[in-house]
């Protein structure tokens, strides 16, 4: 694990103070490293997990060539370009059975999708394009080439071809593709322990009534649910009052059982609270100012464990047991205190870490181009991710619009968005019908 220091100085131009978001993920990729132990999971709880090695087709896929329609197969080599085909249908192949006999010149086999194509037959005519007269079909000359409806042995995965790669996240369709090779459990990496509390005596539990100035916890939910989607182990700690003692015993609690910490609130600049003063204590935290909006204050880093052994909570702790495998140190990501700055640092910065984290190989969602129905104000020199609405326009083109108010609180808008607007950081102010970047949530938020 390399410390802050040692990341810094290979990064020319790091500048704690003034940082853009290609920094910080660039600094992120260098802070934190792939859990290492592997699983065995059943299929069915493979989901969201990343596979810990590359699976090899132990099979074709699929097993023989069939058909990919309802019609009639027959040899294609009887096809004219100018005059019409006419064969005598002697049987019926049905899915799940072998037709066993021969099909000569001048003869046809009705056939079910999915059914075996018999040796010698290389073409299906869907039923559609066919007369039926008595025992007979017709099929008009142009409709058809040789070859066609028929799926080949293997055309989905050869025996022995690579079917899936180690770091691949496993998707429903990955699921499917293990099923379709019979495979029923595979190698994962084990799941990313992550906990999370949210800062600050203004803030308030669910259940806890309202008081004068205080605020309901939403990034707590937020985060769990971001969490969730991402595949990761969830530890919820709550709402930590601000008090050195609460704020110290869960850093420890969560530094003795967890691979990441998240936090929220706490971190801005001139913050009177002890959030960032224990961050420091028990780690190795830079406490950053991001160029972007919203969010900005940043604090990352580590909470080290050998600074852990004299608290008097990590004793506690450790005497009751901890469920971590193998020492370490738990990623910290302390997140501004505000809603919607939460999540957008969450997806811009911690997403793509903790997919790192938990062995991904690819971690950076693509980003549409849309064409910005508004003209969006935008200072050069900082990135600005802003709510959008993307929809097909009926020409077929993106279209993007903002959900007004950007106001880094403003929760409900994350709710009407589909996507991030990302403007970036030497990107200046956006005309109506200009191109602009969108990051979709795609099931992230
Ligand atoms: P801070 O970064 O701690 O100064 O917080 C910035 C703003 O975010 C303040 O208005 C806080 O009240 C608000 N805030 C902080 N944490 C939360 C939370 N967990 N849920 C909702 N709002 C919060
Ligand atoms: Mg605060």
């Amino acid at each position: 694990m390399k410390t802050l220091d040692q990341i810094a100085s290979e990064l020319a131009g790091y500048d704690p103070q003034a940082l853009s978001a290609d920094m910080v993920n660039t600094f992120l990729k260098k802070l934190v490293e792939p859990v290492t132990e592997l699983e065995e999971s059943g299929i069915f709880d493979a989901l969201n997990r990343v596979l810990a090695a590359d699976i090899i087709s132990p099979i074709n896929v699929p097993p023989h060539d069939n058909s990919a329609m309802d019609g009639y197969a027959f040899d294609g080599a009887q096809l004219s370009p100018d005059t019409d085909l006419t064969l005598q249908v002697i049987g019926t192949a049905l899915a799940g059975k072998a037709w066993s006999g021969t099909v000569q010149r001048g003869e046809c086999l009705k056939i079910m999708t999915g059914a075996i194509m018999p040796a010698g037959l290389d073409t299906v005519v869907p039923q559609e394009f066919t007369t039926l007269k008595g025992d007979q079909i017709v099929i008009p000359a142009k409709v058809l080439q040789p070859g066609d409806n028929r799926r080949q042995l293997g055309e989905d995965l050869m025996q022995g071809q690579p079917a899936l790669s180690k770091g691949e996240l496993l998707t429903p369709a990955a699921l499917g593709l293990l099923a379709s090779l019979g495979i029923s459990t595979v190698p994962v990496l084990r799941r990313l322990k992550v906990a999370y509390f949210s800062t600050g005596d203004e803030i308030l539990s669910l259940g806890e009534p309202p008081r004068e100035g205080a605020v309901y916890d939403s990034n707590r939910y937020t985060v769990f649910g971001m969490l969730t989607r991402l595949g990761c182990q969830v530890i919820d700690m709550g709402v930590v009052r601000d008090q050195p003692e609460a704020l110290e015993a869960a850093f420890v609690q969560a530094a003795l059982q967890a691979d990441a910490i998240i936090t929220s609130g706490g971190v801005s600049v001139g913050e009177a609270d002890y959030t960032k003063a224990m961050m420091k204590q028990l780690g190795d935290v830079a406490f950053w100012k991001i160029a972007m909006r919203p969010g900005r204050p940043m604090a990352v880093g580590h909470i080290i464990r050998e600074k852990l052994a004299d608290s008097s909570c990590a004793k506690s702790v450790s005497s009751t047991g901890s469920d971590r495998r193998g020492a370490g140190n738990a990623a910290l990501f302390g997140l501004p205190g505000n809603p919607v700055a939460v999540m957008v640092t969450f997806l811009a910065f911690v997403r793509p870490a903790l997919m790192q984290m938990m062995g991904c190989t690819s971690s950076v969602p693509p980003l549409l181009h849309a064409k910005s129905t508004e003209a969006i104000r935008k200072k050069p020199g900082r990135t600005e991710y802003q709510r959008g609405i993307v929809s097909t326009a009926p020409d077929g083109t993106l279209h993007v619009a903002t959900t007004g108010n950007q106001g880094s609180g403003v929760l409900s808008s994350m709710v009407r968005a589909n996507g991030l607007i990302v403007l970036h950081h030497g990107q200046g102010n956006v005309a109506v019908g200009d191109e602009v970047n969108v990051m979709m949530f795609d099931g992230a938020v």
